[in-house]
């Protein structure tokens, strides 16, 4: 469903309920009710291909310092609604308040589907930085959509 680097192993996965994760895959699994924060390993597991889950997990991990100076970098604008937007590679990331925490949407225009960050994040850099892995996830598993071609 999607990933995050929490930045340091910061929960257990609830797959097994022994690893402790920085890197989580969001799994739905049709024998689990709702969606698992799952290491690499158990989400191999749970759709498996060890494979895909490893390779998913190798680009967290190389993206990490990209992520870091991702709230930072330039392009980022304040609308009138006080949420932060930044158009970026074909993207267009939404940060918005939620009472007193942060959450972000994700998408690829012209398609209006918005990719939501699993979590809400008490700080807006917090925020940024799952949004990029939610940016990354949709790249890697979202079809483009196919362009309009008039007759
Ligand atoms: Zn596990």
């Amino acid at each position: 469903m999607n990933v995050e680097d929490l930045g340091e192993p910061l929960i257990i996965c609830e797959m097994c309920e022994s690893a402790e994760i920085r890197y989580v895959h969001y799994m739905e699994n049709a024998r689990y009710h709702g969606i698992l924060a799952c290491g690499a390993i158990c989400a191999g597991h749970m759709e498996s291909d060890l494979v895909r889950a490893e390779t998913r997990d190798k680009k967290m991990r190389s993206d990490a310092s990209r992520r870091k100076r991702f709230p930072s970098r330039a392009g980022w604008k304040i609308n009138e609604k006080g949420n932060h937007i930044l158009k970026a590679n074909g993207y267009r990331i939404t940060v918005f308040r939620k009472g007193i925490l942060w959450g972000a949407v994700v998408s690829r225009p012209p398609a209006d589907k918005g990719f939501f960050t699993r979590e809400k994040f008490s700080t807006i850099e917090t925020a940024k930085m799952a949004a990029f892995d939610t940016m990354r996830f949709v790249e890697d598993n979202v079809p483009k959509p196919t362009p309009f071609r008039p007759f």
